[in-house]
């Protein structure tokens, strides 16, 4: 599943290359998550303002209102000048004068829905209850560990809920509990300022790190220009499990958390 460093690696791969294009056409494949909401042809001769990002929701902003792209499970989006015909697991094409922004998912789990603004359905509510974005200045640590004190929950299901801080998958949320050297298991009110502040980092550091190397491959990932990214080649912990912990040595341990997996140290992490 595309995490939330691989949709912002798919953001910057074409933001600036479609900013200020008109489109030409929009045409939606196969059905997918949600309906698109508004006629195709209403899309045609507006201009893509801008291309923004919260959580893992793309937010291209028209002329008029603002046209919201999830990849779901197994989602990508390919930008090309010159696009060739679509396949059969192309499900969405939005045509411009700088070029085809297309939908590429298998599974059908992704959508491309028009809303009229951010502020009112189905934007508002696709959108609510997400948490502060962890690569934005309004993660605090403060912030954070006030989050953090009232749920009863192991850290790594607060962290992947979403609603503290938004966007930290399974991969991110298991490498970063490991640098922060805080077992998963943990609950997140038991978790003190100073231990809190580590994590806070570290959710930084692995998210940053994992844009900065173009998201992971885990999933097959690849931008919207075709690059794959390298962060798997840096996981401590992530699918790991019964390897050498790089740190100490002992074997990588998985756990099973809310039908997740969860790997983790069992020596660097208490
Ligand atoms: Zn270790």
């Amino acid at each position: 599943m595309p995490e939330l460093p691989e949709v912002e690696v798919t953001r910057r791969s074409f933001a600036e290359r479609i900013r200020g294009a008109r489109i030409l056409s929009a045409t939606p494949g196969k059905p997918l998550r949600w309906p698109l909401g508004v006629a195709p042809e209403v899309l045609a001769g507006q201009t893509v303002r801008e291309v923004g990002r919260r959580g893992k929701y793309l937010l291209l902003e028209l002329d008029e209102g603002v046209l919201l792209m999830h990849l779901g499970m197994s989602g990508s989006l390919a930008f090309s000048p010159y696009p060739g015909a679509p396949g059969p697991h192309d499900h969405f094409d939005l045509v411009t004068t700088a070029g085809t922004l297309r939908l590429h998912d298998p599974r059908r789990f992704g959508a491309v829905v028009w809303s009229e603004s951010q502020d009112v359905d189905p934007a508002r509510k696709l959108l609510a209850g997400l948490g502060v974005e962890p690569l934005g200045e309004e993660f605090d640590p403060t912030r954070f560990h006030a989050g953090l004190k009232p749920r009863r929950a192991p850290i790594k299901q607060v962290l992947l809920a979403g609603d503290v801080v938004v966007g930290v998958g399974n991969i991110y949320a298991s490498e970063a509990l490991f640098l922060a050297g805080i077992r998963p298991t943990v609950r997140a009110s038991r978790l003190s300022r100073i231990r809190s502040d580590r994590l806070h980092a570290a959710i930084r550091q692995v998210l940053a790190r994992a844009v900065e190397r173009g998201g992971s491959t885990l999933r097959d990932f690849s931008s919207a220009t075709g690059d794959t990214g390298h962060f798997q080649l840096e996981v401590a912990v992530y699918a790991r499990a019964a390897q050498p912990c790089h740190q100490c040595g002992t074997p990588i341990r998985l756990i099973r958390q809310g039908q997740r997996s969860t790997f983790f140290c069992p020596a660097c992490q208490t």
